[in-house]
């Protein structure tokens, strides 16, 4: 039987994207597809989301939708059926989805993602004829009022499931916008939507969401201790059986080392050697000096204390005593990005940086280098290392979240038994980074052991089949109701 999902995302790639998330909104409901399940996807009307609209018609009104008259927008893009919310007032300003040009978070922020979620509930609940989803999939917590206004609408409503991306951003206000936001005064509980006295957009969706996941199994088991729980495994833990985790996949059309168009030449595990090529070209695009005694260690990542780029500018002196060169790309504080472009001019030739946000390079990186590093302090899943495994990267990555589950540790008992595909460490400190990088240098020494690990990650399923599989089962466990 073929179910129809609506996923509701702030951020979907390629129309919109910050991190992870726009990543598994553009590709997941592809990949359900082959599942038999029809999905469609509701997104803000950001200004890039309304310019790649394709085939756009107005399917709804909303007059007013918090102050200011809105449209439902049906239409197509990246090969995704979408509804885009186009409302001006809330939506058409420059820049970064969240803040503005000050790097502070739009004060209507509640108002522009409640407008989202409350939007989905009435799609939800059939507001468009023809349209009847059995399964409202919301996404972090930009969508994390849905399952709410379903659950308080008081009627026969569609399965509810609530993805954590990231515990890490919550969407907390004030419990003044109660009202403001449509909330009855019953939500305004703790079997509702208060969270430590104010409202939680994630919060009230990890409570009234049939089923809640999260990325990755261990991120899954993580977020139910207090370590990892950012305020919210207590809940977490009461709900028990509901809460489960799924891994990522990636796009592997995408990410494609044999058909790549941003590498200068194409290859597959059987032709690892024309790598050559895109080492070459990153070295030349970041200005990194050869020196074939020591592994390049590549970076792709938002630069933050989550992901643990600290570390590595504290192990940067290790790094470069071993020879090896470090090509990052990344963007995020601004403290980090400082420290990473004072460290790239004061060792020229050795780090090469490229601060910003570059599709393209973060292909070439993965083509081009051979380790990449991933040392988060915490980690939901992580896409990274799930690109450097299919483009032969060995992934060096701290044992957490969805990096313990994804790259097996190429350790002496692996290596014999032929499942390496990389290197995890204890924890993103510098002691635990540099002696990981010693294990990094000890392999490259090893060339015939460096290729295996290279084939066995290349080898590794990372495509979306086996996560669409278990979201189909998941939806159609809660559309039977
Ligand atoms: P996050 O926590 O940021 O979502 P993930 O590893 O889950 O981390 O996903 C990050 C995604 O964003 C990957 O697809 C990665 O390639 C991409 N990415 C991160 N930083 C950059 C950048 N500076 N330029 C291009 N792509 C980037």
């Amino acid at each position: 039987m073929t179910l129809t999902a609506l996923s509701v995302a702030s951020e979907v790639f390629p129309l919109i994207k910050t991190g992870g998330l726009a990543d598994v909104a553009g590709a997941l409901p592809l990949a359900l597809t082959a599942e038999g399940i029809a999905s469609h996807v509701l997104l803000p009307g950001y200004p890039s989301v309304l310019a790649a609209l394709e085939g756009a018609r107005t399917v709804l009104d909303f007059n007013p939708l918090f102050g200011g008259t809105a449209h439902l927008l049906a239409g197509r893009a990246g090969g995704l059926e979408l509804f885009v919310l186009d409302a001006p007032h809330l939506y058409a300003r420059p820049g970064n989805p969240y803040s503005g040009p000050d790097g502070a978070d739009w004060p209507d922020n509640p108002q522009r993602f409640a407008a989202l979620a409350q939007v989905a509930a009435r799609l939800g609940l059939g507001a468009l004829p023809g349209f009847q989803p059995d399964v409202v999939h919301a996404h972090d917590w930009q969508a994390g009022l849905a399952p709410a206004y379903l659950h308080y609408a008081g009627t026969r409503r569609p399965g509810t499931v609530m993805t954590v991306h990231n515990l890490a951003f919550q969407g907390q206000c004030d419990r003044a916008w109660l009202e403001t936001l449509g909330l009855p005064p019953e939500a305004w509980s703790i079997d509702g939507v208060e969270s430590y006295g104010g409202i939680g957009f994630l919060k009230a969706g990890l409570q009234l969401a049939d089923r809640v996941t999260t990325v990755s199994p261990t991120y899954a088991a993580e977020i139910r201790t207090p370590a990892g729980g950012m305020g919210l495994d207590g809940l977490l833990r009461y709900r028990g059986s509901a809460v489960s985790g799924i891994l990522n996949g990636i796009d592997t059309a995408v990410w494609d080392p044999a058909g790549d168009p941003f590498l200068p030449s194409p290859y597959t595990a059987a032709t690892l050697q024309a790598r050559e090529a895109s080492r070459a070209a990153l070295r030349a695009r970041l200005g990194l000096v050869d020196d074939p005694a020591a592994p390049v260690i590549g970076i792709v990542s938002r630069l933050s204390w989550q992901k643990g780029m600290d570390t590595v500018l504290e192990a940067l002196p290790a790094l470069l005593a071993r020879g090896m060169r470090l090509a990052v790309l990344g963007a995020g504080d601004q403290g980090l990005q400082n420290a990473f472009a004072h460290a790239a001019a004061t060792h020229p030739g050795q780090i090469g940086l490229h601060l910003g946000y570059d599709e393209g390079l973060a292909h070439l990186i993965q083509a081009g280098c051979d380790a990449l590093l991933v040392p988060s302090r915490f980690e939901p899943c992580g896409l990274t290392q799930l690109c450097a495994l299919r483009y032969g990267a060995m992934p060096v990555v701290a044992r957490v979240g969805g990096l313990a589950d994804t790259v097996i540790d190429a350790n002496e008992m692996a290596l014999a038994a032929g499942v390496g595909t990389g290197i995890q460490f204890a924890s993103a400190t510098r002691d635990a980074l540099e002696a990981a990088l010693d294990r990094v240098a000890t392999l490259w020494r090893d060339r015939e052991a460096w290729a295996r690990i290279q084939h066995n990650g290349m080898a590794s399923d990372v495509s979306w089949a086996g996560p669409a599989r278990r979201y189909a089962a998941l939806y159609r466990e809660v559309s039977v109701r």
